[in-house]
């Protein structure tokens, strides 16, 4: 049997960046053979193996054919046969179908290093369209290496544009989808990912109320950018350069969806668009299965963020009413997620990007002050059950009278 290195190891090897995890592909190997040699089987759909040391995947050598929709329509076969080029021309881009042996030697029939050295992402060969998550993946690629000055190739485009129109990323499942979009999000320039869906039109299959966003006006005054989708784009390139969490850039993206729903007559102004988008982030949320945290801060971030801007202005009690809607005794971190989110918000938008956020900090000390109150005293004038809770909203309300006049 013969061993290669393949897809991401060789890539990045070639691009001179750090390799991280190393795939695998075995030539003329059968399962039978992996398994006497310690290998671990993995995955039901293919056949993968886990080396008994190292714990990296293997592959056996394999061809593919699309038999029916979606991801379970697909039909593989693998046997000693399969050569290594056979294997690599399944694959989606032709800088991922190049291969290594252990002198470095390079299988490369796709000439995925010429599309290393013209900075572009192409597709190898028709069958790209039989799995319509590598839309997804194109879009992920083009978000890494953006700033290594990749794009994809106007025939990779078109083939993504025709299966967008043709239905087939409906038939993607939430966990596959989710992966791809969490991945991107984590990149340098997520941004890049959302624009080349939407060129592509999957934008506005998979997220249309992210798509609606384009061509939306919002006031110069405060938004230089005026459209809201260059705006959303912009906010989310902050949070990357800012290092946010995924939970924080997922907030970010969805934070203005209400906009795609204010009336035209009443453009550019977008009345209560907090309130308006919650079912919309609701619907993006469950759509994707995203997890928790990021649930639930994509709808705070979306009924919140107004106030986080105007955090300065706001009365005593409805600072109140913003510390306890965040828990924010119980759940510290999340609501410094949100002054993240809302100061990404800020600075996403142009010219305004070095703009300084003292919002934050006053949100910071309100959450401070309200959380350091006495209680002991309360218990000790005897308060209990849903009166001692009165009574400390009482004390954080003084509290925040105080904090206000004093700041
Ligand atoms: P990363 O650095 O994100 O791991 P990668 O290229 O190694 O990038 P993997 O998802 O680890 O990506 O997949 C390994 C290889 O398998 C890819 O380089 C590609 O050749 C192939 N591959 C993975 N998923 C697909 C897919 N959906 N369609 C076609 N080829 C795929
Ligand atoms: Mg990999």
């Amino acid at each position: 049997m013969q061993i290669y290195k393949v897809g991401g190891a060789v890539r990045d090897r070639l691009l001179g960046k750090p390799v991280t995890d190393i795939d695998w592909v075995v030539v003329g190997a059968t399962t039978e053979e992996m398994l006497a040699k310690g290998f671990r089987p993995v995955g039901a759909d293919f056949p993968v193996f886990l080396h008994p040391k190292s714990g990296e995947e293997y592959a056996l050598a394999r061809t593919e054919r699309k038999s029916g929709r979606g991801y379970g329509g697909f039909t593989f076969h693998a046997s000693p046969e399969v050569t290594l080029e056979e294997d690599l021309i399944r694959r989606d881009l032709t800088i991922n179908a190049m291969a290594e042996d252990d002198q470095q030697n390079l299988t490369d029939p796709y000439h995925g290093q010429r599309d290393l050295e013209a900075r572009l992402l192409r597709h190898v060969s028709p069958a790209f369209a039989e799995d319509p998550l590598r839309v997804l993946r194109v879009a992920r690629f083009a978000a890494r290496y953006a700033g290594l000055g990749f794009t994809v190739a106007p025939e990779t485009l078109e083939l993504m544009r025709q299966l967008s129109e043709s239905g087939e990323l409906e038939a993607l499942t939430a966990e596959r989808s989710w992966k791809e979009i969490s991945r991107a999000l984590m990149e340098d320039q997520p941004q890049v990912f959302i624009q080349v869906l939407r060129e592509c039109g999957a934008l506005k299959v998979l997220m249309p109320e992210v798509d609606a966003l384009f061509g939306v006006p919002q006031p110069e005054a405060h938004h230089p950018e005026i459209d809201t989708g260059v705006h959303t784009l912009s906010v989310l390139e902050q949070a990357a350069r800012h290092k946010q969490s995924l939970t924080v850039r997922w907030a970010c993206l969805l934070h203005d969806l209400g906009k795609g729903l204010t009336p035209k007559e009443e453009w550019p102004r977008h009345i209560a668009h907090e309130h308006k988008g919650l079912k919309l982030i609701k619907a993006v949320n469950e759509r994707f299965k995203a997890p928790k945290d990021c649930q639930e801060l994509a709808l705070l971030v979306g009924e919140y963020h107004t106030h986080g801007h105007r955090a300065l202005e706001l009365k005593p009690s409805t600072l109140l009413e913003l510390l306890q809607s965040f828990d924010v005794y119980r759940r510290p971190q999340r609501f410094e997620e949100f002054i993240a989110a809302c100061e990404m918000d800020a600075r996403g938008r142009k010219g305004l990007e070095q703009r300084s956020y003292p919002q934050a900090d006053y949100l910071r000390g309100a959450a401070t002050a309200a959380r350091s109150i006495a209680v002991q005293p309360l218990l000790e004038r005897g308060f209990k059950g849903p009166e001692l809770g009165e009574a400390i909203k009482r004390e954080r309300l003084k509290a925040l009278k105080t904090y206000k006049e004093q700041a």
